[in-house]
């Protein structure tokens, strides 16, 4: 008689037949650098989230390397703002900075580079504005400058976010005449337009100044849509796709990784961050099994990475259990 309990009998038998697992060479750790000197501004809505000024940026880095994570994923928040988003693209801008720092320490840490506009526009879209038109031809041109500067100053992937149509194409172009032929694109294909970036826009003071993203991130009711944009990523030229918001989506994450043979990134963002925290907060959830319970669920899913604010605890929870089996 099929009894699917047999194999739950002991720890050591579920252990052996285990299906999915949380690795820490899987976790990438968003990191906030802010123009400044000597500061370390805590996020509101992200306990335990900071902005590191260049200066001070290096405390987080640390703690990154000490828990074996291999890769952190960098937003700058410039010191002004302005129509064009020029502190996008600018060599002695806050992310060149910031990447030229850490890699002088840790050359061995992989540097996403996050590219898009909306931190460094007067009006907070992640492209050039025109009468209240978000273009799209004419901003790729700053983000293929932006994927350039960053690649100049160290970085190891660019991470396009815009939304804009064709920007893979126009990166992989620029990327590749400026010598760049193996520096991979890690593109937000399934960007929705979501609620949960709410704490991120106080992260990376980047909220629209008017209106709102609907009419380049992607509308939450589309499933099908997501997968046209992944395939046209695909075919511009990305080596890895990004599926955004991660645990509202994971149907989005499934049918992208039966679809297509690429790595998929799932981006557990700020609002699914925030909720969790603030239950932890209360003590009305146990913090590290939900947090385990949704990164294996993203694995589950189909993704191969996470980008996750939870990224040091998970790594610390993950060395801490394999302590415990070695022992
Ligand atoms: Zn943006």
């Amino acid at each position: 008689m099929d009894r699917t309990r047999r194999l739950r009998s002991s720890e050591a038998l579920r252990s052996m037949v285990r299906e999915n697992h949380v690795r820490v060479e899987e976790l990438i750790y968003p990191v906030f650098v802010i123009e400044g000197e000597n500061i370390v501004n805590p996020v509101a809505s992200m306990p335990e989230i900071n902005q590191y000024s260049p200066d001070r940026v290096m405390e987080e880095v640390d703690r990154v390397i000490e828990a074996g994570i291999k890769a952190v994923l960098l937003f700058g928040i410039p010191a002004y703002k302005d129509e064009a988003g020029s502190g996008a693209y600018a060599e002695n801008g806050i992310v060149p900075k910031a990447i030229r720092l850490i890699k002088a320490k840790y050359p061995e840490l992989i540097i996403i580079a996050d590219v898009c506009l909306c931190e460094y526009t007067s009006h907070g879209h992640c492209g050039l504005v025109q009468d209240g038109i978000i273009l799209n031809d004419e901003t790729l041109p700053l983000l293929a400058k932006a994927s350039v500067t960053y690649t100049k100053a160290g970085a190891d992937v660019i991470a396009p976010s815009d939304m804009m149509d064709k920007r893979v194409l126009a990166i992989r172009k620029a990327l590749d005449s400026a010598g760049f032929v193996n520096i991979p694109i890690m593109s937000y294909s399934a960007k929705f337009a979501s609620g949960y970036y709410g704490p991120f826009r106080d992260a990376a003071h980047s909220a629209p100044g008017f209106g709102d993203r609907k009419t380049y991130q992607m509308d939450p009711a589309n499933g099908r849509e997501a997968l046209r944009e992944v395939e046209e990523d695909i075919k511009e030229g990305a080596d890895l796709i990004i599926a955004k918001p991660a645990l509202g989506y994971m149907d989005v994450i499934k049918e992208i990784s039966l679809n297509y043979n690429i790595p998929i990134v799932a981006y557990n963002v700020s609002g699914e961050y925030a909720m969790v925290k603030a239950a932890a907060l209360n003590g009305w959830i146990d913090e590290k099994k939900i947090v385990m319970e949704n990164m294996v669920g993203l694995k589950r899913a189909g993704a191969k990475m996470i980008i996750t604010y939870h990224a040091l605890d998970v790594a610390r929870w993950i060395h801490e259990d394999m302590g415990r089996i070695c022992r």
